[in-house]
């Protein structure tokens, strides 16, 4: 079965429970040679993969957004510049979807098909997002987290692909405008485990990553794993003002992210999320 890969390229400064405490002005730029091993990682695997990348990261960085097209990955967007879709609200949101389109189209990458809301900010209270999206032409959309944490998340929300449309993004919808693929849980009973990238994916001790992923794909689903390049950063800065608790889920086991999604590559078959939700489809999105 394939699954789906993808990486959001942002920078270390960008997840809001670090960014209150930057000083975006002095900050580091570090997201270049936090993504190059992870291109190399995937190059030596054969894998493609999926980069929704930040659109401030792209129009600073332009060289990598090329270097991602030139090796053959999908490219989807990340949003322009990181703000959850309920900051923006919906005129906003177009605003930067549109300047994205078309800083993308000056860097030579044609169309984008994919979507991620960052810190996973589509729910019911943002679905109006899904028709602007749609309008725009974009075809899928990868935001949902099917449980409910303090942060984020759309609870009871289906645990594989649906259609999903503005009316109730927790249900599927045959008339739906986009193709939703969810972030992967686990479900044991009335519990679901978070399973699908990110802290979870740095937290989670290998043997018990691969059972759940193994029995997610048992029970005749594929998976999306998520990461970001900080996480994979040895040099990643670790911003002082944090709590305990936003520092251990921040940082913890960064060292060994790229080996641990090594074994994932040799373990599973990964793709990009257009072509694992074609696969499941039999048909193009
Ligand atoms: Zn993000």
């Amino acid at each position: 079965m394939l699954n789906a890969l993808s990486i959001d390229v942002e920078d270390w400064y960008h997840p809001e429970l670090v960014r209150e405490h930057v000083d975006l002005a002095q900050a580091e730029r570090r997201v270049q040679q936090a993504t190059a091993p992870i291109l190399e990682l995937l190059e030596r695997h054969g894998v493609r993969a999926t980069f929704f990348i930040v659109g401030e990261v792209a129009q600073a960085a332009p060289e990598l957004v090329r270097e991602i097209a030139r090796r053959g990955h999908e490219i989807g967007c990340h949003s322009m510049s990181h703000r959850t879709l309920h900051e923006l609200g919906p005129e906003a949101f177009r605003a930067e979807l549109v300047a994205y389109g078309a800083a993308m189209a000056r860097l030579g990458v044609g169309e984008i098909s994919g979507f991620r809301a960052p810190t996973f900010s589509l729910d019911q209270r943002s679905a109006w997002a899904i028709p602007i999206l749609a309008e725009l032409g974009y075809r899928y959309d990868s935001s949902i987290f099917p449980l409910r944490n303090p942060v984020y998340g759309v609870s009871g929300a289906p645990l594989a692909p649906y259609r999903i449309g503005a009316r109730d993004v927790s249900r599927a919808d045959a008339d739906g405008a986009l193709c939703e693929f969810p972030m992967s849980v686990w479900q044991a009973g009335p519990l679901r485990v978070p399973v699908s990238g990110g802290f979870y994916l740095r937290a989670l001790p290998w043997p018990l990553l691969r059972g759940l992923l193994g029995r997610i794909n048992a029970a005749g689903r594929p998976f999306v794993i998520y990461m970001h390049p900080w996480e994979a950063d040895a040099g990643t800065p670790r911003q002082g003002g944090l709590s305990l608790l936003a520092r251990w889920i921040t940082y913890v086991n960064i060292e060994s992210t790229l080996s641990k999604v090594e074994r994932l590559l040799q373990r599973f078959a990964f793709g990009p999320l257009r072509d694992a939700l074609a696969a499941r489809q039999g048909q193009s999105v």
